[in-house]
């Protein structure tokens, strides 16, 4: 970034790199979590639920692209190593191992409520230290509170009908 836009971030600079990278880590693990999610799952409600799950995918890739270009932005290196994602990840993988809807909803409401949380640390360390860092962060987890939402409504009617 060139040095008058560096000038305006009034935080820790790597610090701040190192949590946007974690991010991007979590942000990689989520995409294909949902991508293959979306062609193993089954159940009831099956073809709704995958709709949903790859929409929520592309979202994820969006936002890894958002995190990657203001990482390199502030002059930092993004993860260049998919090994390093486990062990940068904040929220971590779930697996669908069990393939039934409703555990793949679980799994997914969890790894939103874990995002938004991740998206609340960062948000409030660049609230009015680094705007532009702070919009992208509030644009994210904007999407990621949808997420939560879309996924628990889908659990909602998962359940009057298997009721
Ligand atoms: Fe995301
Ligand atoms: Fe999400
Ligand atoms: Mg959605």
């Amino acid at each position: 970034m060139g040095t008058r836009g560096l000038s305006l971030v009034k935080t820790d600079v790597k610090e701040l790199i190192s949590l946007l990278n974690k991010a991007l880590a979590d942000e990689w693990l989520a995409y294909y979590q949902y991508w293959i999610g979306s062609k193993v799952i089954k159940g009831p409600m099956k073809g709704e639920v995958i709709a949903e799950l790859i929409q929520h995918a592309a979202d994820e890739l969006r936002h890894a692209d958002m995190l990657v270009n203001r990482i390199i932005q502030l002059g930092g290196t993004p993860i260049l190593e998919p090994k390093d994602w486990y062990e940068m990840s904040h929220c971590g993988y779930s697996s669908p191992s069990n393939p039934f809807v409703k555990k793949i909803l679980d799994q997914n409401i969890a790894g939103e409520q874990c995002a938004i949380d991740v998206y609340e640390k960062l948000r409030k360390l660049t609230k009015d230290k680094d705007e532009v860092t702070y919009q992208i962060v509030l644009s994210i987890q904007t999407d990621e509170i949808e997420h939560e939402e879309d996924l628990q409504a889908l659990l909602e009617d998962l359940e009057t009908i298997t009721k």
